[in-house]
């Protein structure tokens, strides 16, 4: 083997090597300069009753825009935060923004139940004091416990099944609602349905996307439904964009379903009520879809 040959490349994947490391600690920084500067937001994705369409709480995600690089996705950021352990802080700040805002949505527009949905990162998870973290956003915001649900993803709960249960039982107890986030992205096992103390189990959106045009895809997600329900667990759908895909989920028993076909994630939750809401507020009570075929 010839040195020269490959002298040149080799110096060029070190070049892009240490790049990559400059780039990642750049967006570190940023991060970080966010998550305590106050440059996070939240938007907020409906979720529907099925079949009535009717919303019922939303889901709350968290938005990085930064002033040099623009909007930063989630699922860029979101495991940053996991490596360099910015995911405490940053998952807390979620926590209890979201819970204080959930607690003041008028009442009469969000109805007295409406839930908010916060996700939960397996080390935020795994934190000593992490029920500690919801009490103390419970209190402070005043929202009633039932009204807030955790996501738990799959892929954390598989990782730990006993502490995991364990951490779940503890939330339980406060009164919080819980669920298992993207289910079916994974390794996905019926283990872990009957195992973690779950209200809800939600359908990752890779599995709703080929409900209508893959029957294996069908049939799996109709065996998850049937057994979650089997299991006294609710199911939502996520990722539902199509008008078929809502029909199809109504026609297997799903019982909610989150996706652009009821509503993007949006800086004021879209919630269901009258139509002309307090200022500030949009309300725009969706109409009912077709979905009853
Ligand atoms: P997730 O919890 O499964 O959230 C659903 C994702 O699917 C969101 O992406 C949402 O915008 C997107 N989505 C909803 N409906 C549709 C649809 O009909 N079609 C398509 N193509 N996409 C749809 P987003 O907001 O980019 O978040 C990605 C992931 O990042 C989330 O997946 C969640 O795992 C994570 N994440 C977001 N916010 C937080 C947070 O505050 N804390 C933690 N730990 N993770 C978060
Ligand atoms: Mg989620
Ligand atoms: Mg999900
Ligand atoms: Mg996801």
């Amino acid at each position: 083997r010839g040195r020269a040959a490959h002298f040149a490349p080799e110096l060029l994947e070190d070049r892009e090597a240490t790049e990559a490391v400059r780039a990642r600690h750049v967006l570190e920084r940023r991060l970080r300069a966010a998550v305590d500067g106050g440059g996070l937001t939240l938007r907020y994705q409906p979720v529907v009753a099925l079949p009535s369409g009717q919303v019922t709480g939303v889901e709350a995600l968290a938005r990085w825009h930064d002033e040099e690089l623009g909007e930063i996705s989630p699922d860029e950021f979101v495991p940053l935060a996991e490596r360099t352990g910015l995911i405490v802080d940053l998952g807390r700040w979620v926590l209890r923004t979201a819970c204080h805002e959930a607690a003041r949505w008028p009442v009469v527009v969000a109805g007295p139940a409406a839930s908010v949905a916060v996700n939960v990162s397996p080390v935020q998870l795994g934190q000593r004091d992490f029920v500690g973290d919801v009490v103390a956003a419970l209190r402070a915001s005043g929202l009633e416990p039932p009204r807030l649900c955790l996501e738990i993803t799959e892929t954390a709960a598989i990782t730990d099944l006993a502490s995991t249960a364990a951490r779940l039982e503890e939330l339980r107890r406060l009164g919080v609602r819980l669920a298992l986030d993207d289910f079916g992205s994974g390794h996905s096992s019926l283990t872990l349905l009957r195992r973690l103390p779950v209200d809800l189990v939600k359908i990752d959106r890779s599995f709703v996307e080929r409900v209508t045009t893959d029957t294996a895809d069908a049939v799996l997600v109709r065996l998850v439904i049937e057994a979650a329900h089997s299991l006294g667990r609710r199911v939502c759908a996520e990722g539902v964009e199509t008008l078929e895909q809502a029909r199809q989920l109504v026609a297997m028993g799903c019982d909610s379903a989150q996706g652009w076909l009821f509503g993007r994630p949006a800086d004021v939750p879209v919630l269901a009520g009258p139509t002309q809401g307090p200022a500030g507020m949009h309300v725009a009570a969706p109409a009912p879809l077709p979905l009853h075929g």
